[in-house]
Parts: C-alpha cells; sequence; structure tokens
C-alpha cells in the first residue's frame, strides 16, 4: 500500500475514534508476527477455532460500546507479517493436534477481513491455501466484515478455492448487527447499519448459496431496561428468522452480552450508572423465544478481558447458568433453559 494511502487510512481510524469518544490506546507494541488472539469454541457444527489476525485498526472505529480496535495496531500491517502470523497458527501443537476434529474456522481481524486496506489479500488466499491443506475435515470457513467491503467477485473466487479442499467447505459471512431497534442500533450505538443494506446483503448471500452470521449484543446501550434489551433481541430473533424462511438463507445469531469496554462510552455510563450489564437470566429469556424458529442461536460467554473492574456481565456465582448456556451453544435444545431462571 502506499504511504499516502495508509496515511488516508490512518485518518479515517482517528475520524472515527473521535467521533466514538474513544480514550483507549491502540496495541501498538504487538508482535505483528504473531495473531492477537486464537481460542477454541464449541458449536453444534463442533470444534471451532477462532483466530483474531492483528492487523491495521477497524476503519468505522465509531460504535459505542466497542473497544476491538484496542486489540490490534494504529499502523498498517504488511502482508508478509500476517502471512507470518498465518504460518505461526499452523505450527501450534494445539492447532495442529485438533486440525482432523476442526469443522469451523472463524477469522477476525476486529474490524473486517473484506478490507483490503487494513487486511492483506495475499494473506487470506495463503491462510485458504493452508486451510485445505491441513484441515479435512473443515465445513465452515466464517469471515468477519463490514457488508461495505463485501465483494461479490471476492467472495465467489473465496468459496471456488475452499471447494477444492478434501472436504467443501461452505462459506459464512459474519457482520455486527448489534441491535435490532433502527434508532438504537445507528443513532446511539452508530453502528452504519441500514436495514436496506442488510437485506441487499442477503440477497447476495442467498444467490451463491452461503451461510450468514450476525452479531448482536444483548443491552448495547445506557439508559436502556432490562426489558427493552430483552424485547429487542426477540424482535432480532424474529426478523433473522423470517429473513431466512424468505431467501431461503442459513443464519446464525451471535449474541454477545455487553460488557462495559474499556475507553467507551459505555465506561463513564457505568460510573454514573446509567449503565448495568445484562443479567444472564435476561439473556437466556431472550433466546428463548428463539424456540421453534429458523435460525440457531450461538452465546458469547467471554468478555475477552476487554471489560472494566466489575463491569462484565460474568458475575461470582454465574458458573451454573453459563455451563447451560455453554451447553445450548452445543446442542440448541432449549429446554436447558428452563433451568437458568
Ligand atoms: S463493532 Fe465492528 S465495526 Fe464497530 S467499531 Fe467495533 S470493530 Fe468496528
Amino acid at each position: 500500500m502506499h504511504k499516502a494511502d495508509i496515511e488516508k487510512v490512518k485518518k479515517q481510524i482517528d475520524r472515527g475514534s473521535e467521533k466514538g469518544s474513544k480514550t483507549y490506546q491502540f496495541n501498538d507494541n504487538h508482535d505483528e508476527r504473531k495473531p492477537a488472539q486464537w481460542w477454541f469454541q464449541h458449536s453444534p457444527e463442533g470444534t471451532v477455532l477462532f483466530v483474531v489476525f492483528y492487523s491495521m485498526a477497524c476503519r468505522w472505529s465509531q460504535c459505542l460500546g466497542c473497544n476491538l480496535p484496542s486489540q490490534v495496531s494504529s499502523r498498517h500491517i504488511p502482508f508478509d507479517s500476517i502471512m507470518q502470523q498465518v504460518d505461526y497458527i499452523f505450527a501450534l501443537p494445539e492447532v495442529m493436534a485438533k486440525k482432523g476434529k476442526i469443522h469451523k474456522v472463524i477469522i477476525s481481524n476486529n474490524g473486517s477481513i473484506l478490507d483490503e486496506d487494513t487486511f492483506s489479500s495475499t494473506a487470506l488466499i495463503y491462510f485458504i491455501a493452508l486451510l485445505n491443506r491441513n484441515f479435512k475435515n473443515l465445513e465452515v470457513l466464517t469471515i468477519e466484515t463490514r457488508p461495505e467491503y463485501v465483494d461479490i467477485e471476492e467472495l465467489e473466487f473465496i468459496a471456488r478455492s475452499l471447494a477444492e479442499g478434501e472436504r467443501k467447505t461452505q462459506l459464512e459471512i459474519a457482520i455486527g448487527f448489534e441491535a435490532f431497534d433502527d434508532t438504537i442500533r445507528n443513532d446511539v450505538f452508530m453502528k452504519g447499519l441500514t436495514i436496506d443494506v442488510f437485506e441487499k446483503l442477503v440477497e447476495r448471500v442467498a444467490k451463491y448459496d452461503f451461510q450468514l452470521k450476525c452479531y448482536f449484543m444483548q443491552k448495547p446501550v445506557p439508559e436502556m431496561t432490562d426489558k427493552q434489551a430483552v424485547d429487542d433481541i426477540c424482535a432480532g430473533i424474529d426478523y433473522l428468522s423470517k429473513t431466512a424462511d424468505k431467501h431461503g438463507v442459513k443464519i446464525n445469531m451471535h449474541l454477545n452480552p455487553t460488557y462495559v469496554a474499556i475507553g467507551t462510552l459505555l465506561e463513564p455510563a457505568f460510573n454514573e450508572g446509567r449503565f448495568i450489564p445484562p443479567k444472564l437470566e435476561d439473556v437466556a429469556r431472550a433466546i428463548y423465544s428463539g424456540k421453534g424458529k429458523n435460525i440457531s442461536i450461538f452465546v458469547g460467554l467471554s468478555d475477552e478481558g476487554l471489560a472494566v473492574d466489575g463491569g462484565s456481565f460474568l458475575v461470582p456465582g454465574c458458573e451454573g447458568i453459563v455451563a447451560i448456556l455453554e451447553q445450548f451453544n452445543q446442542t440448541q435444545d432449549y429446554e436447558l433453559l428452563s433451568q437458568c431462571s
């Protein structure tokens, strides 16, 4: 990338951070040959490997409760460093020990993998090549991105490459939806996502038989009551299910209970008593409305260490309900949720 283009992206990140009143620092001292984070999850698809690559931060950077850019870089990270991150993942003993058992891989850069100005296309293709070569039972590759970077020709090419693996791997596009209510999503949370843009994305994804994952947050903004938060998720479940029916597309809702992310506007709101994270009992209540609907639901149960002290939805004594929700994630068994109240 040319220096002038890098400067332009840097300015966009600075403007977004300023607009969102972010006070966090970027993680500029991280070793750029290593991914930012990686972990395993368990879902109905089986073992999932989640990798967050270390790259230049999200160009949007405005969303009210988000401090994910603080885990990555304010500098441009060149393609060869991201390729070294790919090599790092495929050299990890814990990853290679499970390589035949990994059914799904989710890749993120805490922004948009499909934004070529922040994440290298060469490194993405290199990653897919190593997936094909190593993960013989991979069923789904999930790519996190904002919808504006979804370029259908690029997806077609990625899908073709994935089809060359021993087992045909399905492509899933994961986008942040965050809140169903338009005003909360765009005017308060500052997501910059209209329903029209979302529906155009669904049409394109459905045409190519790709899958869709939509990230939602329960209680994403201050001054929202617990009941309003539950109702918003129920409305989101209903909408996604109808959308899946209408377009014949497979949709997963990934529901993250909101934590008080350091360096965001949730932090002063929490300190002033205007925001309390949602209760996991209410999360269980919200997802119960998915029973019989045409979507799957996965509850995110980690605050990734990014919450202020006392600002997590993980509270002392919550281990029992966390275990039930983890079981729900793996089974989609709605009867388990009756034990959560
Ligand atoms: S939620 Fe996503 S799009 Fe919004 S600032 Fe965070 S990383 Fe960027």
